[in-house]
């Protein structure tokens, strides 16, 4: 297809559109057609955004700004969300390939109310904190003060571009920072118009950037730039480690969102009549491409013939096929890349002596022969020291594992370097909840999955990550904690100074 016929994006730099001699091709997922081409920027391009977000910054046009102002310029980002929510379903999914419906219940229907609950906190977040302290060594007012780092780097993934980028663009702008964003080579569209949005409705020029570029040119750049204060990434666990040893070139403050290999407890009482759904969403939304997915399901051995059975029996009615339907359950894996890996992965697990209760590969037929696509795929006897059990696979792949007993449920669950999300499935909650204190995951969810509310934390324990994002602390991360004593002694003979001086001025 010829490029001249689909629309060009060029990147956002000091409020201004800035293209590039070099251009990506975006592909969809679905049909591998060429649906734009993006201005492929380079390291001058990243330092330009980085000059620009400090002058921003520096100026105070932003940073100074009544929090009661950046609060209802946020609000209004929040409400155009709302109002163009079909545009940005279509810039997202034309990209990432989510189905028309999880991209409007998830991948762009959450990036409204999540900036919402950033522009409240914008207002509500307790800059300013006045401690009581005692009279002794001397009387003294003492204040924290969090002030916003000052430029923030931004490095977002494919999977939910305008919701990840909106869990660091939402409390760098709220504590009022200025921030450059690495969008994913492959979906940087939502985030380019998010920053348009931001910039019409008032946030001035240079405070919110985006540079779409490659990751080691471009990201490598931002994390290791030295007018960059904080960089904040969400991705692998590989390009995780890069990131932070990056960044400790200038120490800057880093907070990660990484891997996971989500362990669930299908309790021996749960309740199948949702369970069995239940634990298939928590696999297979949006293909598996989900860092927080519950993918090793681990059932008690009285019941995991039946589990299993019922599993195959609902995941073979998921519908594969054009994720502008809204009648499809299930889209396409992102790029050719991704489907590779996973089936890598599956042959591997072959090798090893897994079976394939279901799926195990491509899906046949004519609709599947273009684009990228992986079957729902359910795996029986496997351990969980196999390569599939252990590594994220990023695909709609089940692994199920039967246990003896709860302790060997637990052992089983935390056994993994990840520990960003773990699950139980049981109607007795006073056992599931006992259970969920043993397991070592930032998040737990009790008899369901995906519950993520911007007003409770996520993060990792292990090598998921580093920091929370979301939160009533979230802004925590983009701010630096200021202590000003005001001391109110005023006389010599009160205070301390006696410590290195024994005689006072003479009179
Ligand atoms: P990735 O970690 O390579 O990419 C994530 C982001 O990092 C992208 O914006 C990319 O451009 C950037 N990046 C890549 N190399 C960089 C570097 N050297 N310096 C700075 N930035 C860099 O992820 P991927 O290759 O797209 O996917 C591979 C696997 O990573 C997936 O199969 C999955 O297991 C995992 N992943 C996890 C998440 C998540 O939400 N935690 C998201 C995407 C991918």
């Amino acid at each position: 297809m010829s490029t001249v016929s689909v629309k060009h994006h060029q990147m956002f730099i000091d409020g201004k559109d800035v293209d590039a001699p070099q251009a990506f091709e975006i592909r969809s997922p679905a049909t591998e057609e060429l649906v734009c081409t993006i201005a492929k920027g380079s390291v001058e391009h990243a330092d330009a955004a980085v000059e620009s977000a400090r002058r921003a910054f520096e100026s105070g046009v932003w940073s100074r700004k009544p929090k009661e102002e950046r609060a209802a310029i946020m609000k209004r980002i929040a409400d155009r969300f709302g109002e163009e929510l079909e545009e940005l379903i279509e810039l997202e999914t034309m990209a990432n390939g989510a189905t028309v419906r999880q991209a409007t219940g998830f991948h762009c229907g959450l990036a409204a109310p999540h900036m919402l609950y950033f522009a409240e906190q914008a207002e509500s977040y307790e800059f300013e904190r006045a401690i009581p302290t005692k009279a002794y060594p001397t009387h003294s007012v003492n204040t924290i003060i969090r002030e916003p780092v000052g430029v923030c780097a931004a490095i977002v993934p494919w999977n939910f571009p305008l919701v990840l980028g909106l869990w660091k663009i939402g409390p760098a702008l709220a504590a009022g920072n200025s921030i450059v964003v690495k969008p994913d080579e492959k979906t940087p569209l939502s985030l380019l118009r998010a920053a348009q949005i931001a910039y019409e409705e008032g946030v001035p020029a240079g405070v919110f950037n985006i540079v779409t570029g490659d990751g080691a040119e471009v990201g490598a750049r931002l994390a290791s730039h030295p007018d960059v204060d904080k960089v904040a990434f969400t991705g692998s666990t590989a390009i995780g480690r890069e990131i932070m040893r990056l960044a400790s070139g200038t120490v800057k403050k880093v907070s990660l969102e990484l891997g996971g290999k989500g362990g669930v407890v299908m309790m021996p009482d749960a309740d199948l009549s949702y369970s069995i759904d239940g634990a298939l969403f928590g696999c297979m939304l949006y293909s598996g491409q989900i860092c927080e997915s519950g993918t090793r399901l681990f059932v008690h051995k009285d019941k995991y013939d039946e589990v299993v059975a019922k599993l195959v029996e609902r995941a073979s009615t998921i519908k594969l096929g054009d994720p502008t339907d809204y009648d499809t359950d299930m889209g396409p894996v992102v790029s050719a890349r991704q489907r590779d890996r996973i089936l890598g992965y599956l042959d591997q697990a072959k090798a090893d002596g897994a079976t394939f209760a279901l799926g195990g590969g491509a899906p046949e037929g004519p609709e599947f022969e273009k684009g990228y696509w992986i079957a729902p795929t359910i795996i029986t006897n496997v351990t969980n020291d196999m390569q599939i059990a252990r590594e994220e696979i990023f695909g709609p792949v089940l692994v199920v594992i039967p246990y003896d007993s709860i302790d060997h449920a637990v052992e089983l669950v935390n056994d993994s370097e990840y520990g960003l999300t773990a699950g139980v499935w049981s109607t007795d909650y006073e056992a599931a909840s006992e259970l969920a204190a043993r397991l070592r995951a930032g998040t737990v969810w009790i008899n369901n999955w995906h519950m993520v509310d911007p007003s409770l934390p996520f993060g990792g324990y292990k090598q998921s990550g580093v920091g929370r994002e979301l939160g009533p602390d979230a802004l925590n991360e983009y701010t630096e904690a200021k202590h000003v004593h005001l001391d109110l002694a005023g006389r010599h003979d009160r205070l301390p100074f006696d410590l290195l001086i024994s005689t006072p001025l003479p009179e």
